[in-house]
């Protein structure tokens, strides 16, 4: 029997046992596996305490005199848990996190064993991690990165079975300076758009001398049997389903979406979700998603920085908690054909240290003032900067999502709502009229009370848009559901950063000629109103239309990861992340050709189970069923049944016959192909050829053949589980 009717079967008989944790109020779990200040006022002396406080509050680096004074308190306190290791946690350009464990256990010089965790141990450390990918900034032979403790994300115990480790939270950094991480260049990015965004309140009010993004992700994801899985290879080695035909039934019902959770999945959830409470991950919401297995999480938002660790470390969790239940979660961006993919939408927002979000409309008319010049100036850089963006959330995965048969599509464009659409374009009519005084007028208008019922309200949402404004802040939708969002929020912070700067110094060389501040302010706005403006679509996103659309206004659409990668080598880009400080030249150009080599391998990957699969599963599956029906066929005429009797047995081996050839030519040549495309030196030409000579030409093709023959051959034959299968078993 194939591994397919075991997991079946499996399925059937015995009801997978499933661990669920005990019920308790949330509070009394939440962040307990964290070191937070409060943790640390109880385990530190005073001077240790206020050096910690003052680090993490001004983002400055640990004083190294009262470093071994933190590293104790915090081993004290990770020992009262049972904790035996440490590790520094970061996120290397892999994609996923990465540590490496050291005992506190030592020994001394005269052979006593003791426990010890040094200061320089928690600041600093050289986890010799030479085969991570560095984009040749690290030759291997100097292979030689460190990894540095960032005290803006608190140090936390992660269990695992009974085993618990103590992380700390660091940036991976090369000797020579650069970043080979997510983590340092987001946290300049974030440092850019702090100054320039206070530079920019300043006008408003003196008092604010903090701004704070803030990010809330909400993580698509599927859940599938795992024994099912794990007769898909493709599904063990590529997260994604490379074959399989639709299923009779797929999303067309829409009756999965927000109904009622499966016991299985929901047993899952609450067990994942206290795992992400005892680190101090603030869950909040979970549903069903719009396709059959898939569903949604999503937290309270919280500063950036820490949202994307704990995005990171939400999705490790998921994956380890699922094999509790035997389900395997898939965070791939398209596991499966025909039925939707899954997204990261990244909900982004400032926030200022006196309790100001930015992006809400005020109550006053200067408050209105504010958010005005916030909301665009946000979309001014959105406007200036879309190749960017594009190119933050570009990878192979992401390609089967955007600009494919599915949303969001690959142009990014901005949604701003009927009623802030209407203003823009009130002050926009204004072009060549001065403002003056009068202008109290449309300083007036009256945004507080119209905006929030309008666009908090979900009539006025627009599920369409790459980019959508939602009432008090933007709504990022292109990320995937696999990303890092420290890619999207590097770009996104960094362009907004610049776009900000440029305006308060276009505002102040206003009001140096002469202008009232007011209406120097309206004066920019305007400007910037006008220069984005084609960037601001309304309607369906999806539409053939918005495509022809989009072409005519000159917005890009790059459909593809190698080209949407391009973006981050031109001039523009290089000077934007060298001004700001996030990325000089080496290290850009570092990212870019990891990523193209990211891509490469994906599809190098895939394209080697299209062939494995077409070769051990597929066509042995497709022969044994075509001798059946010869042996038929020969029987029928050896008793001398008349031909027309078995013509539809002729007529099926022959389709047969003609599906098995045509896939056996095409994986024969896609590995020519492939060889072909192995021999390029050059990153960007390899990729392009791997992307247009390998996968477009062969991927779909070969798969449409092998669907085909799924729905000829006899069920019992056929060695994959089936759509249905996955997507309807649990
Ligand atoms: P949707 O209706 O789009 O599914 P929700 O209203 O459930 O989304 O919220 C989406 C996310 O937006 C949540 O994670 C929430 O914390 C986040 N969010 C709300 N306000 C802000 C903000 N000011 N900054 C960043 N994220 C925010
Ligand atoms: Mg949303």
């Amino acid at each position: 029997m194939s591994l397919r009717f075991h997991a079946i079967k499996s399925l059937q008989n015995t009801a997978p046992e499933v661990v669920v944790n005990q019920s308790t109020k949330v509070t009394a779990i939440f962040g307990e596996n964290v070191f937070t200040i409060k943790t640390a006022r109880e385990y530190l002396s005073d001077e240790a305490y206020k050096s910690l406080v003052t680090s993490i509050r001004g983002g400055r680096k640990i004083d190294r005199a009262v470093a071994s004074q933190i590293a104790n308190g915090i081993r004290a306190w990770a020992e009262s848990k049972g904790v035996t290791h440490f590790t520094h946690w970061f996120q290397p350009l892999t994609g996923t996190t990465a540590e490496k464990h050291d005992s506190f256990f030592t020994l001394k010089s005269d052979g006593t064993a003791i426990e010890e965790f040094d200061g320089g141990a928690l600041i600093q450390q050289e986890p010799d991690a030479s085969s991570f990918p560095s984009g040749g900034i690290r030759a291997t032979f100097e292979a030689r990165g460190y990894t540095a403790w960032d005290p803006s994300s608190p140090a936390f115990v992660m269990e695992i079975g009974n085993g618990k480790t103590l992380c700390i939270p660091t940036i991976f950094v090369a000797y020579t300076g650069e970043s080979l991480d997510y983590k340092a260049p987001l946290l300049k990015a974030l440092a850019a758009i702090d100054k320039a965004a206070v530079d920019v309140c300043n006008y408003f009010d003196k008092n604010i001398t903090k701004v704070t993004p803030t990010l809330g992700w909400e993580q698509e994801y599927f859940v599938i049997d795992e024994a099912i899985a794990n007769a898909r290879p493709d599904l063990i080695l590529s997260d994604r389903t490379v074959f399989g035909a639709s299923p009779a039934k797929g999303q067309q019902l829409e009756d999965h979406y927000f109904g009622s959770i499966p016991e299985r999945v929901y047993a899952f959830m609450r067990d994942f979700e206290t795992e992400s409470y005892k680190l101090g991950i603030p869950l909040r919401t979970r549903h069903n998603e719009v396709a059959p297995s898939q569903f949604e999480c999503a937290p309270i938002f919280e500063e950036v920085n820490l949202a994307v660790d704990h995005n990171t470390l939400l999705m490790d969790v998921m994956l380890r908690v699922a094999k509790r239940h035997r389900l395997k979660v898939l965070l791939h961006e398209k596991p499966f054909a025909g039925i939707n993919g899954s997204g990261k939408h990244n909900n982004w927002s400032l926030a200022t240290d006196t309790g100001v979000n930015l992006l809400s409309p005020g109550k006053t008319p200067k408050t209105n003032l504010m958010f005005l010049t916030f909301f665009v100036n946000t979309i001014k850089a959105v406007h200036d900067y879309a190749d960017l963006l594009r190119a933050s959330i570009a990878s192979a995965g992401n390609d089967f999502r955007l600009g494919a048969n599915e949303a969001p599509p690959a142009i990014i464009s901005v949604f701003a709502g009927e009623y802030l659409s209407r203003v823009l374009g009130e002050i926009e009519g204004r072009v060549g009229e001065k403002f003056d005084e009068q202008d109290e007028a449309i300083l007036k208008l009256d945004l507080h009370r119209s905006i929030p019922e309008l666009l908090l309200d979900n009539t006025d949402r627009n599920r369409t848009s790459p980019f959508a404004f939602t009432g008090n802040k933007f709504e990022f939708r292109a990320v995937g559901s696999s990303a890092n969002c420290a890619n999207a929020m590097t770009t996104l912070n960094t362009i907004i950063a610049e776009t900000l700067r440029n305006f308060r110094k276009e505002v102040d060389g206003l009001i140096e000629k002469g202008d009232k501040k007011e209406v120097a302010l309206m004066h920019v706005i305007q400007k910037y109103i006008v220069e984005s403006k084609k960037v601001l679509f309304e309607g369906d996103g999806y539409s053939d239309e918005w495509e022809k659309e989009a072409a005519n206004r000159g917005l890009p659409n790059v459909k593809t990861t190698p080209l949407a990668l391009d973006a981050m080598l031109t001039d523009r880009a290089k000077s934007l992340f060298q001004k700001n400080g996030v990325y000089n030249h080496t290290e850009l150009e570092a990212r870019h050709e990891i990523e193209l080599e990211k891509y490469i391998k994906i599809v190098q990957i895939e394209a080697r189970l299209i062939g494995d699969l077409a070769g051990n599963h597929i066509l042995p599956a497709a022969i044994k069923y075509q001798n059946t029906l010869i042996t038929n066929i020969k029987g029928l005429k050896d008793i001398g049944v008349d031909e027309k009797n078995y013509a539809t047995q002729i007529d099926m081996l022959q389709k047969i016959c003609d599906h098995i050839s045509t896939i056996r030519e095409n994986v024969d040549a896609m590995v020519e192909a492939r060889k072909v495309c192995n021999n390029m030196t050059n990153t960007r030409e390899k990729a392009i050829a791997y992307n247009a000579d390998v996968k477009d030409k062969y991927f779909d093709v070969i798969r449409y053949h092998v669907d085909k023959l799924e729905l000829l051959v006899a069920d019992e034959e056929w060695t994959l589980p089936k759509y249905r299968e996955l997507l309807f078993l649990r």
